[in-house]
């Protein structure tokens, strides 16, 4: 039976290491009165259930429930961080068909949901487009947290270079959430100021800061197997903003329908995101060598949505 109160329920899927991030960072921002967890392990859900109540006096007041897949559909949003995991030298794209077939069957069971999907299993931004496809919910509801990680490592990188904190830095990163994915150098700015007018700033540090960037996620996943906390924060931020209502601008990544010209592809763009999920996808701007990238980016994606369905 379905639930009819108003209880802001929040749904993750997939408790591993990303789940149970995203989990702790949901319950400490205080968003959801009510989280349902799910996980092919029975036995792992329950665990994290149990130890994430455990923390509960400190935590603002929710409940932590383990819960079947088609209870999400009484839910507010859902993650989805079910699936395999890269490693040190594996590309994101070879999790790809593995993946897109979890998500695949997910989405069956959540056709006529009314939330938002919130998918963070990689290749991100491939799953996002089999997601939104296979469950024919609209393109501004279900978002992959695509490259707001990225931008917020960016931010993270200019910002201790500049000795400048990560707030004070705008900066954003488009395209795939991946090898190919375009720093926006040109629009770059901290306190306001272009960051090619500091006189801190050097040229050099695009490529390496860029790089830096780019192989975070290899870098970390040699050392600590996984990489989950940043992208737990990511994931509550995006959740706060969307049931919020706040309209911030986010680097989300969604099925595009025409941005740029761009179609039949799933990748990032700052969007504002509020209510109604992603709703409008700003243009941000790019001289011809980051437009030229984006090109590139969108096609590496399209390429490997053609694979997952080869
Ligand atoms: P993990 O192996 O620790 O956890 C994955 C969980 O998914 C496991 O508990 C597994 O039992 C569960 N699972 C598998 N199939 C399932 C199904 N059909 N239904 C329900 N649960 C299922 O992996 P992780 O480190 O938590 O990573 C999860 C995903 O998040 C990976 O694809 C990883 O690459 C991705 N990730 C994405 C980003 C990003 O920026 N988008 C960042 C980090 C990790």
């Amino acid at each position: 039976m379905r639930d009819v109160t108003n209880t802001t329920r929040i749904g993750i899927i997939g408790m591993g290491r990303v789940g149970a991030s995203a989990a702790i960072s949901v319950l400490h921002s205080g968003i959801a009165e009510e989280l349902l967890v799910h996980d092919l392990r029975l036995e792992t859900a329950e665990g994290e259930a149990m130890d994430l109540m455990h923390g509960g006096s400190f935590l603002p007041p929710a409940t932590v429930r383990v819960a079947a897949l088609d209870e999400m559909l009484d839910t507010r949003a859902i993650v989805i961080a079910a699936g395999k995991s890269g490693t040190a030298t594996q590309s994101r794209l070879d999790l790809a068909r593995e993946n897109a077939a979890i998500v695949r069957s997910i989405a069956e069971t959540l056709r006529g949901y009314t939330g938002l999907v919130v998918m963070v299993t990689n290749p991100v931004d491939v799953l996002t487009f089999a997601f939104t496809k296979a469950s024919g919910l609209p393109p501004a509801r279900v978002l992959g947290t695509g490259t707001m990680l990225d931008t917020a490592r960016l931010r993270h990188v200019v910002g201790r270079t500049l000795h400048v904190d990560a707030h004070s830095v705008h900066a954003q990163v488009v395209g795939e959430h991946g090898d190919s994915e375009v720093a926006l150098w040109s629009s770059a700015q901290a306190a306001g100021l272009p960051l090619r007018q500091w006189p801190a700033w050097q040229p050099e540090f695009e490529q390496t800061l860029g790089d830096e960037v780019r192989r975070a996620a290899y870098e970390i996943i040699k050392r600590k197997g996984a990489t989950n906390h940043a992208i737990g924060t990511v994931t509550a931020a995006l959740l706060r903003t969307y049931l919020r209502g706040e309209n911030r601008v986010l680097t989300v990544s969604r099925v595009q329908e025409g941005a740029f010209g761009l179609t039949d592809v799933a990748l990032s763009l700052p969007s504002i995101v509020g209510n109604a999920g992603a709703h409008t996808v700003i243009l941000p701007k790019m001289n011809d060598d980051e437009r030229s990238h984006l090109g590139h980016s969108a096609d590496v994606l399209k390429q490997a949505i053609a694979a997952i369905n080869a």
